[in-house]
């Protein structure tokens, strides 16, 4: 078989699908690999890098002539996939319901049309076979740290409580919104940075990490929310009644913090409003809140992504991107998962992966020129 990585062409994309350590262990399965010139520079690997792990490193139109698999961060434009082979397999971040130039209905009609099966690994069912599989962990963890590195670098102050000649610097309050993947690592990153750290979320099951990792939990008491874990793990829109109770909770709570870490996200819909204005007028001059939940619409009234916003002495931060602000462990993290899922399903007998059904139905969007995939439906 033979697969392409091709770079990427969205702007602010950093990461590439495939690492010379992924290569090599892909040519280990049998495959044969292309690499497209310059596809890993910005995530500091050299053309050369990925030949001496045994890839071809060529232009565009000769790495995807005849490939069986397309490797992407992003979903490939489907007019670079003219000369691949009939039925081949497209293997990225497909976005879907995205409105951005990388995703959307659109490119996923067009892949229907050109005969190709996309492979949608966002939507990798979080079970214990495929967590090594799963891009949105481990794309959230680096996400989780980097927001705590970037809102520490834009504080005015420091996080750690320090005791000097010239007298005492108290500990920054960070407050982490949201305990998923991302949120659990922005608590254990502000906690090494030595801030004193609390946290929310609207699943009861988060309670007991949140104090695993010595913060505090700050949780509506009065409204039932999710108990355990939810569905599928994930969280749903709350009552007005939960909304109403979270508000109040929080106004009490964010007038006393410096940094505000927002994470939440609910599958398939805009982000939940978690801020308001009058919230972030409460807050301290000085303090600083990072949204990681803009590329969804945001938690927090006024983000705009990739600008630093400034309301009421309060820097509000949000990125469309924020995995790729760390683009060599990013791409690490990206082309093993991409790995591990070709390599889960390769069967020697057909020579290429196999998906089974509950994987298959989970994550494919197209198949024999037509959408399949029951979320894209109607
Ligand atoms: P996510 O990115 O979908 O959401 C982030 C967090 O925001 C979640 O914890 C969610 O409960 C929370 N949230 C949503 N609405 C909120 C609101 N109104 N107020 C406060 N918080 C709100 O979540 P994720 O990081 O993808 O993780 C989802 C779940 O999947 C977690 O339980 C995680 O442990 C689990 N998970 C399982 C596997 C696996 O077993 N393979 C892998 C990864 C994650």
């Amino acid at each position: 078989r033979k697969i392409a990585v091709l770079a990427e062409r969205a702007s602010g994309e950093t990461r590439v699908a495939a690492t010379p350590e992924t290569v090599k262990k892909l040519i280990g399965l049998g495959a044969v690999v292309a690499v497209e010139r310059g596809a890993g520079l910005s995530a500091s690997i050299a053309d050369e890098d990925y030949r001496t792990a045994g890839a071809d490193v060529g232009e565009a139109d000769a790495i995807t002539a005849g490939a069986d698999i397309v490797l992407g961060v992003q979903g490939p434009d489907p007019a670079l996939l003219g000369t691949v082979a009939p039925g081949a397999w497209v293997v990225a971040g497909l976005d879907p319901f995205g409105q951005g130039a990388g995703g959307g209905r659109a490119r996923v009609e067009a892949y229907a049309a050109a005969g190709l099966e996309a492979l949608a690994m966002e939507f990798m069912p979080r079970i214990t076979r495929a967590q090594s599989m799963d891009i949105l962990s481990s794309q959230s963890n680096l996400a989780g740290y980097k927001a705590v590195i970037m809102a520490a670098d834009t504080y005015g102050r420091a996080f750690p409580m320090m005791m000097t000649a010239a007298g005492t610097i108290s500990a920054a309050k960070c407050f982490v919104m949201g305990v998923g993947v991302a949120g659990l690592q922005a608590i254990a990153t502000a906690r090494r940075l030595g801030a004193q750290v609390s946290a929310t979320d609207v699943r009861s099951a988060t309670k007991e990490q949140i104090l695993s990792l010595g913060a505090k939990p700050i949780f509506v008491e009065n409204v039932a929310g999710i108990e355990g874990e939810g569905s599928g793990g994930y969280a749903t829109e709350m009552s007005e009644e939960y909304q109403r109770a979270q508000g109040q909770l929080v106004s009490a709570h964010i007038a006393k913090q410096d940094i505000v870490i927002t994470t939440a996200l609910i599958p398939g819909r805009p982000a939940p409003r978690l801020i308001s204005d009058a919230q972030i007028a409460s807050m301290k001059p000085g303090s600083v809140i990072f949204d990681l939940a803009a590329p969804q619409g945001g938690n927090v009234e006024g983000t705009v992504a990739d600008q630093v916003v400034e309301k009421h002495g309060v820097k509000i931060i949000g990125l469309s991107n924020t995995p790729a602000h760390l683009p060599a462990d990013a791409s690490a993290l990206f082309a093993r998962n991409l790995f591990n899922f070709l390599s889960a399903f390769w069967d020697k007998v057909a020579g290429g992966p196999v998906l089974d059904e509950e994987i298959g139905n989970a994550i494919r969007l197209t198949q024999g020129g037509r959408i399949v995939h029951a979320r894209l439906q109607g």
